[in-house]
């Protein structure tokens, strides 16, 4: 569904970020991309998403392939009427509106009100929380909350592949383990393709069907999370054990 041939990403025009970076989302499946802090993992996704752009950043070799057609350099807005969202990491939620408000914002490219209606009931399926919480103002809502909200913002759109930028980030355990299941749980359901970037490589080893590791611009290790989890580097680098 989604491929990256040797992409290279500067930003400013000298900041060389990716340097030849190459990986494969296949259709249904939930792809893993993990590695240290400056790895450039948000730059990836970044320049699948084409909000690259936004910060002066480039894809300046290789190519970006969704669905057989190269989307590389693309306008954001452009890629996201292909069926790809970017939830960011930060969560990034419109704090002024009510969590409803929130959802139905992500529809505006639709017209289907019906499907809207069944997507609405389908999201609070997948996050009772957040149909207690429909009419609150989303900036009041707590750290998981707004996560849960930004992903069923992704829903909303009907995505085809949703790029997921740290989804665990600052919540606890068990809200991160509650997250990862629904993750799961969407694309078993609804048949979603997912890249999903993770500091959390324990939590995203668990639901993945294929994970890369990124160190400094270039994919260093790949393999099934099965594999992984017995390699000595990852195993002592990222997920602790020795
Ligand atoms: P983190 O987990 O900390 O977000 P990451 O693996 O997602 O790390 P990136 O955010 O992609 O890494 O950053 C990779 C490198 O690119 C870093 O060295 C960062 O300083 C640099 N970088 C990111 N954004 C920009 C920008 N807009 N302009 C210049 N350099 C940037």
């Amino acid at each position: 569904m989604l491929e990256l041939n040797n992409v290279e990403v500067i930003y400013d025009r000298v900041v060389l970020v990716l340097k030849g970076l190459s990986l494969k989302v296949p259709p249904h499946s939930i792809v893993a991309l993990l590695g240290a802090n400056g790895a450039g993992k948000t730059t990836t996704l970044k320049a699948i998403s084409g909000l690259l752009q936004v910060e002066r950043g480039k894809v300046t070799d290789g190519q970006v392939i969704f669905q057989g057609e190269d989307i590389t350099n693309w306008d954001p807005e452009k890629i996201s009427r292909k069926g790809i969202f970017h939830v960011l990491e930060g969560r990034h939620v419109f704090e002024h509106l009510t969590v409803e408000e929130n959802l139905l914002a992500a529809t505006c490219l639709r017209r289907d009100r019906q499907g809207i209606k069944e997507d609405l009931e389908k999201v609070y399926s997948y996050f009772p929380r957040l149909k207690e919480l429909r009419r609150k103002i989303a900036g009041y809502l707590s750290g998981g909350e707004q996560q849960m909200l930004a992903i069923g913002r992704a829903l909303m759109s009907r995505p085809q592949l949703i790029l997921l930028d740290e989804p665990s980030l600052g919540l606890s355990p068990l809200l991160v383990n509650e997250i990862f299941h629904i993750i799961k749980e969407i694309n078993r359901r609804e048949r979603t393709t997912m890249l999903v970037v993770e500091q959390n490589a324990r939590v995203a080893l668990s639901v993945a069907d294929y994970a890369y590791v990124m160190e400094n611009g270039r994919i260093v290790l790949e393999g099934e999370p099965e594999k992984l989890k017995e390699n000595e580097d990852v195993r002592e680098f990222y997920l602790g054990l020795t």
